[in-house]
C-alpha cells in the first residue's frame, strides 16, 4: 500500500498532514508528496513490479491513495515505450525511444495526473472539483470525474481545440470558455467559485496530479529493462511532469533501483510562449510571464508557471537545457513522426522531434546516446492543427 508520509513545501521545507486536502503552502509554492521509501523498498523491487497490473498503480507504494477502493481508474499508464528504428536512423540515433502517451483514456497523459488527483479527492470526500486547462487536463478531469460521479468545472481558453471543448461538455462538465490564456482562465474560475466548496485541482495547486506524472520515470526504467536513458525531451507547459520525473529519480535513488547518475532533462517550449527559455538562458532562478502566448501547441500556452524555479532547478542540475521551436517545426515534426513511425502526435509530440534536431545540430546530444521522446497526446484531438497539415500536402 502508499507509504505516503507528509506532504513537504518545494521552497521553504514546511511539513503538512497527509489525509487532508492542500492547495499551496502559506508561502505560495507547491507542495510535494513524501514517503517513506525505506518501508517501500522491499516490495518496490523491479524484478517484483513484472506481475503486477500494467497501469501506473503497479507504483502504489509511491503514489498517494491510501486504500484501493478510492482508485478511481480507467486504465491510466503503462503505455508502449516504442524504440524508434527508422527515425532513429534519419537522425544516426540508433537509440532513440517514443514513449506513446496518446495511449492514455482521454488521449494524453493529462489523464496519469488527473486518476491520481480524483482518487485522492475520492479518499477524502471531495466532490466538486474545478480546473483551468489549455486543453487536456480538462478533457481527463471531466472523464475521471464521470466515472467517480463527481461535479466537474473547466475554464479553458475559448480557441482550445474543439474536440477538447466537446469532450468535457460530454462527459458531464461544467464548461467555461474565457478569452486569453490558461493564465486568465485561473483568474476567472478563481473569482467565480471563490467562497464555493469547489476544489481547484490547478497543476501544483493540488500536489497529486504531479504524483501521477511521475509514473512515466518509474515506466521507462522498466521497459528499458532497468536503466533510465542518456536524455529526456519534454514538451513543457506547466512542467508538472517535468518536475514530476525529476522527483521520482530522487525516489528512486532512496530506493536502490538507480545510483546517482540522471538522464539530462530538455524543455521543449513554443516560441510564441517561452517562458522557461527565456529564464533559462537569463540564469534566473524564476521565469517572468510571457505576455500574449501564441502557439497551435495548446498544452504549451502556458505563461507563467508556478513551478518555474523547479523546472529551472532541473534543467540546471541535469546538464539539460530549454529550448524554443516554431509552429511550423512542430507540425512537419508531426508529420514525419507520422511517416516514419505510424504515430499520430499532437503539436506538442512534434516539439520534441523538433527540438531534438536542433540539440544534435548544436552538439548538446551525440549519436551513441539514448533518447526518450514524450509524445505527449494523441493527434486525432487535434483536428484544426491536422487539417492545415493535411491541405498543405495537397490532398
Ligand atoms: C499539458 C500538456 C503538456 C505540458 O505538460 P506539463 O507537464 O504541464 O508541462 C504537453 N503536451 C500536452 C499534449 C499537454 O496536454
Ligand atoms: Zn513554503
Amino acid at each position: 500500500m502508499s507509504s505516503l508520509t507528509h506532504l513537504e513545501c518545494a521552497r521553504c521545507g514546511k511539513h503538512f498532514a497527509a489525509g487532508q486536502t492542500h492547495n499551496l503552502c502559506d508561502c505560495g509554492s507547491p507542495l510535494l508528496a513524501r514517503y517513506d521509501l525505506r518501508r517501500a523498498s522491499p516490495k518496490l523491487e523491479p524484478r517484483q513490479l513484472q506481475s503486477r497490473a500494467r497501469d501506473l498503480w503497479r507504483y502504489r507504494e509511491v503514489l498517494p491513495v491510501t486504500q484501493d477502493a478510492s482508485i478511481v481508474s480507467l486504465g491510466e499508464g503503462f503505455t508502449p515505450l516504442l524504440h524508434a528504428r527508422r527515425l532513429g536512423d534519419k537522425l544516426g540515433l540508433p537509440n532513440l525511444y517514443l514513449k506513446d502517451e496518446a495511449q492514455n483514456p482521454t488521449g494524453s497523459f493529462k489523464a496519469r495526473g488527473m486518476a491520481v488527483a480524483v482518487s485522492v479527492a475520492q479518499e477524502l470526500g471531495i466532490r466538486r472539483l474545478a480546473v483551468p486547462s489549455a486543453g487536456n487536463a480538462g478533457g481527463a478531469l471531466a472523464a475521471y470525474a464521470a466515472k467517480a460521479g463527481m461535479e466537474a468545472a473547466i475554464f479553458m481558453p475559448e480557441d482550445t481545440p474543439l474536440v477538447i471543448r466537446l469532450e468535457c461538455t460530454l462527459h458531464g462538465a461544467k464548461v467555461t470558455l474565457v478569452s486569453g490564456s490558461i493564465k486568465d482562465c485561473g483568474r476567472v474560475m478563481r473569482e467565480r467559485l471563490k467562497g464555493g466548496d469547489w476544489f481547484d485541482v490547478s497543476t501544483l495547486r493540488e500536489p497529486y496530479r504531479l504524483e501521477g506524472k511521475k509514473t512515466m520515470a518509474y515506466e521507462v526504467f522498466e521497459q528499458l529493462g532497468g536503466r533510465l536513458p542518456d536524455a529526456m525531451i519534454y514538451p513543457t507547459g506547466g512542467g508538472t511532469g517535468l518536475i514530476g520525473m525529476w522527483k521520482a529519480f530522487g525516489e528512486m535513488q532512496e530506493l536502490g533501483w538507480i545510483a546517482e547518475r540522471r538522464p539530462r532533462m530538455f524543455a521543449v517550449q513554443a516560441q510564441g510562449c517561452a517562458p522557461m527559455v527565456r529564464a533559462f538562458a537569463g540564469e534566473s532562478e524564476q521565469a517572468a510571464e510571457w505576455v500574449n502566448p501564441q502557439t497551435l501547441a495548446s498544452g504549451l500556452r502556458v505563461p507563467a508557471a508556478i513551478g518555474d524555479f523547479l523546472i529551472l532547478r532541473a534543467l540546471r542540475q541535469s546538464r539539460g537545457a530549454a529550448l524554443a521551436v516554431s509552429d511550423g517545426e512542430m507540425l512537419a515534426a508531426v508529420r514525419e513522426i507520422a511517416e516514419t513511425e505510424g504515430i499520430l502526435t499532437s503539436p506538442e509530440g512534434g516539439a520534441t522531434l523538433a527540438g531534438l534536431k536542433k540539440l544534435l545540430a548544436d552538439g548538446f546530444l551525440a549519436g551513441h546516446e539514448s533518447v526518450v521522446l514524450f509524445l505527449t497526446a494523441t493527434g486525432y484531438k487535434y483536428f484544426e492543427a491536422l487539417e492545415t497539415l493535411a491541405s498543405e500536402r495537397g490532398n
